[in-house]
């Protein structure tokens, strides 16, 4: 079992311009690479959970998420750096693309992205937090029952090192999993 950062995508990782979808108008947030290369080293999973409404309304495509999660990946590999998994809510309840006009159990606050994640990964949720930039951000990681921060905005990076220095990991959870597991089901 490892612990894990659940990274908001839009206004964490990137500056949240409304709907980005095109690589060539993201933005990176000041330190992002630097912040999930600093996760990855200290030995968590790195997990983006989005919500992309914007499939939902008709604005983009569901590839061009997945596009677009490719190019950012490209990008932090050059960084060293790497997303274990990219979970996206493509619903809304008020969308215009009717397969997608639903009131589903992924989009944040709703916690199924990160519960997903929670299955399909060996997660150690105790260790675990969640960065985003909104309530709702915060809301979700709650209802999973993991820890979360508000992200300030400035410098991803320092924001990040302050938490990995302030949740030091005992290394025995690790080389003991299952101890640390049946701790975890008390
Ligand atoms: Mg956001």
């Amino acid at each position: 079992m490892r612990p894990a950062v659940f990274f908001d995508r839009d206004g964490v990782l990137n500056e949240d311009d409304g709907y980005a979808f095109d690589p060539n108008k993201i933005r990176w947030v000041e330190g992002a690479q630097q912040a999930v290369k600093a996760v990855n080293d200290a030995g968590y999973f790195a997990f983006v959970v989005t919500n992309q409404s914007g499939i939902a309304r008709g604005f983009y495509e569901e590839r061009h998420v997945r596009n677009l999660h490719e190019w950012m990946s490209r990008e932090l590999g050059s960084f060293g750096a790497h997303i274990d998994a990219f979970e996206f809510c493509p619903h809304h309840p008020d969308g215009l693309i009717e397969r997608y006009r639903v009131l589903c159990n992924c989009r944040k606050p709703q916690p199924g992205m990160i519960r997903a994640l929670l299955e399909r990964y060996p997660v150690d949720i105790d260790a675990s937090f969640m960065i985003g930039d909104k309530q709702s951000d915060l809301d979700a990681a709650q209802a999973a029952g993991i820890a979360a921060y508000l992200f300030d905005g400035a410098n991803l990076h320092s924001f990040i090192a302050q938490l990995l220095t302030d949740r030091p990991l005992d290394p025995l959870p690790q080389i003991h999993s299952r101890s640390g597991a049946a701790r975890n089901e008390d």
